[in-house]
């Protein structure tokens, strides 16, 4: 019997004894693809030479100290490169452990910049539903995703209202443009922000590309042209979370990249240590950066493991091998091979109801009907039957189920590493159709 919390305690996930670029081995013998970076974490695979050789100096150097006294310099080069390499203003970064821990810094970073510049009366923050932005009360405070929150609704904090996200596959009405769907949701926005007041907003929070809780959603041009601009207006701060689609996973280093703004303080953690160290953090405006300065001169939060030395040197890494490689331009074509691949081999089948994303960062949705759009019953589980039924053809992928507002079907996230080539490509999809195939065979339609 294992003494470990699993997700299940009634079953005993594979033992992963070893990876090796793309490929996780098992206790087992078998050797499976990591099709979803787990959940879109390991950009660079396993075990890449680079990053272990800079783990291992920097340990040997210095593996912790802690930042009441001291900096370190791979944190310092991990800030600059991150800023460095954002073309949006953004001057400062803050590194912790974890995407969860990100959102908890960017949502007080930000309440108490309305404090240092004297608008107290700013509290409330905007999210939208079906998000997930971390499993911290705070976070979780801040996610739309109705059935993590449930449990905790009576320990949740009520300072966070809910929009709609910009799900164009089940939300945009058929009559209507995409600029008419647009449109429609800034409307439904504006009216938020009235209803609160809009001087009582800190922020709007959201995931540039929806990961887990939708399957790879990314808004429709425009949304967040117009998101941005009712921020401003209303003096309001925009975060963005990319803890899942950011650090390279879209095809540009950040996503916001590819939607013509760029948000006050945005999210990163998953991709920007690749797995091989638990590291998440955000990157923060100058506007920002100075109203803290001007005011109390300090962020008042911190962690005992905010930039660790080892973590902060795995990640500079990983960045230098997604520019040594150019990897980005590898996400991009890998990506599109991906589309057409998944597009031809399940692009017909009648429970696929929509195959989207960006990058290297592909969602499929399944439904009971291709044209009612209707979600399988969630007792079936059918994301959970993908899965078994692909772990069995060597091929791990990230499955999600339907039973968020009962709106949305199951899907599946593929999200390989940067790093894959088009022969493993293909043969993630090859594995893939063939899982889905008997996943949903004898289901009803
Ligand atoms: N935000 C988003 C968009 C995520 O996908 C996740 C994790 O899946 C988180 C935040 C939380 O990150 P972590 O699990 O590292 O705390």
């Amino acid at each position: 019997m294992s003494h470990l919390v699993h997700r299940s305690l009634r079953s005993t996930p594979p033992l992963a004894v070893a990876g090796k670029g793309i490929y996780l081995y098992d206790a087992e013998g078998r050797e499976v693809i990591d099709g979803s970076g787990g959940a879109a974490v390991a950009c660079l695979g396993h075990a890449h030479p680079k990053v272990l050789a800079a783990m291992q100096a920097q340990m040997e150097k210095l593996c912790y100290a802690h930042t009441a006294f001291f900096s370190c310099e791979s944190a310092e080069r991990l800030a600059d490169i991150m800023v460095g390499h954002a073309p949006g203003g953004l001057t400062h970064a803050y590194f912790c452990s974890s995407g969860s821990e990100g959102n908890e810094a960017a949502l007080k970073m930000a309440r108490q910049y309305f404090l240092e510049i004297g608008q107290p009366q700013r509290t409330r923050f905007i999210a939208r539903r079906q998000s997930y932005h971390g499993n911290t009360l705070g976070a979780l405070a801040a996610g739309g995703n109705a059935m993590r929150r449930k449990p905790y609704l009576p320990i949740l904090s009520d300072a966070f209202s809910h929009v709609s996200p910009c799900y164009a596959y089940r939300d945009r009405r058929d009559d209507e443009s995409d600029e008419q769907y647009v449109a429609r949701l800034a409307a439904e926005l504006e009216a938020e922000f009235q209803r609160l007041g809009p001087d009582t907003v800190i922020a709007f929070i959201a995931e540039t590309v929806v990961g887990a809780t939708l399957g790879c959603v990314a808004a429709l041009p425009g949304y967040f042209k117009a998101v941005r601009e009712i921020c401003d207006r209303h003096g309001a701060l925009l975060i963005l979370d990319e803890v899942m689609s950011g650090v390279g996973r879209c095809g540009t280093l950040h996503a916001w990249e590819q939607e013509g703004i760029a948000p006050d303080i945005q999210v990163v953690a998953k991709g920007l240590g690749g797995g091989y160290q638990p590291i998440g953090g955000i990157l923060v405006s100058g506007r920002v950066i100075e109203g803290l300065a001007a005011g109390s001169g300090a962020f008042m939060h911190g962690h005992t493991y905010q930039a660790h030395p080892v973590a902060c040197a795995a990640a500079v890494a990983v960045q230098e091998v997604i520019r040594e490689e150019n990897l980005l331009e590898n996400v991009r074509r890998m990506g599109k091979r991906l589309e057409e691949r998944l597009t031809e081999r399940l692009g017909n089948h009648r429970h696929v109801g929509d195959i989207r994303g960006r990058g290297l960062f592909w969602a499929v949705e399944l439904v009971r009907d291709r044209a009612g759009k209707e979600a399988f019953d969630p007792a079936l589980k059918v994301n959970e039957r993908v899965k078994r039924e692909a772990y069995a053809r060597g091929l791990a992928c990230y499955p999600m189920g339907g039973t968020i507002d009962g709106r949305r079907g199951d899907h599946v996230i593929l999200a390989p590493p940067y790093i894959v080539t088009a022969a493993q490509i293909d043969t993630i999809v090859e594995r893939f159709g063939a899982a889905v195939e008997a996943a949903c065979a004898g289901l009803p339609a």
